[in-house]
């Protein structure tokens, strides 16, 4: 299957399986998405949105949350991973969106990456979902499905080298949501242990399970040898 047409499979797929949310966390304007997602870093969606609620009621603006100490936001967060970096990052960077962004969330990669806490990942998603651009966060999900399925070559390494391998591929209006149907599918179904192949609708055209298959078409064939020898040499 040539690649343009493996993207197209995966992608109707996707489209036919999955509805059109874009992110598990809770928001209601791109502020409360940045801190959603910089909160999310190495801790679960479902976690984030137990605290969230309670600190943006308390801090519903970058300057309330500017104008709080370290301590202040981090008793609001410290059930989530990371806690005094997350509460440190938060108070940076609504500081900063208050000083050089008029309180606004910007829109642009780099204008997002200058923020205390938001690298490319962050700021791809933040595009993405807030201001609906196409851009394509490629977290450890993203990053692992995407070579299991064989959509990139082996030799893209890191999330960078994905991120454009993938976006070679995608159409610019399916980039956005791209990166939440891959996600979703390394959460749920493709997940890093044991993922699902048995229930996954992708595994004729997915390289990994043909080499899982091969492996145990290769396994089985060797138990059927090492059976038959041990007959061979009980009869003899
Ligand atoms: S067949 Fe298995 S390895 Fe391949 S995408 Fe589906 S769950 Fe992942």
């Amino acid at each position: 299957m040539r690649m343009q047409e493996l993207f197209r499979h995966v992608l109707d797929y996707f489209r036919q399986t999955m509805d059109d949310t874009e992110t598990e966390l809770n928001y209601s304007n791109p502020f409360e998405l940045l801190v959603a997602v910089v909160l999310s870093a190495q801790c679960t969606d479902k976690r984030i949105n137990m605290v969230t609620p309670a600190l943006f009621a308390a801090y519903p603006t970058p300057a309330d949350m500017a104008a709080a100490s370290v301590d202040d936001i981090f008793s609001y967060i410290r059930s989530v991973s990371y806690p005094n970096n997350k509460a440190r990052h938060l108070q940076g960077l609504a500081e900063k969106l208050v000083s050089d962004f008029g309180g606004e969330v910007p829109q642009t990669l780099e204008e997002l990456t200058t923020l205390p806490g938001v690298g490319r990942k962050t700021a791809n998603v933040i595009q993405a979902v807030a201001f609906k651009k196409a851009a394509l966060a490629v977290d450890t999900h993203v990053f692992r499905v995407s070579h299991r399925l064989g959509l990139v070559p082996a030799r893209c390494t890191t999330p960078y080298s994905v991120e454009m391998a993938l976006r070679k591929y995608i159409p610019e209006a399916e980039v956005a949501a791209s990166h939440y149907w891959i996600l979703l599918h390394g959460r749920y179904t493709c997940t890093a242990r044991n993922p699902k192949c048995q229930t996954c609708g992708l595994q004729a055209v997915c390289k990994e399970f043909g080499k899982r298959k091969g492996k145990e078409g290769k396994e089985g064939y060797r138990k059927v040898e090492r059976g038959k020898e041990s007959r061979e040499s009980k009869e003899r």
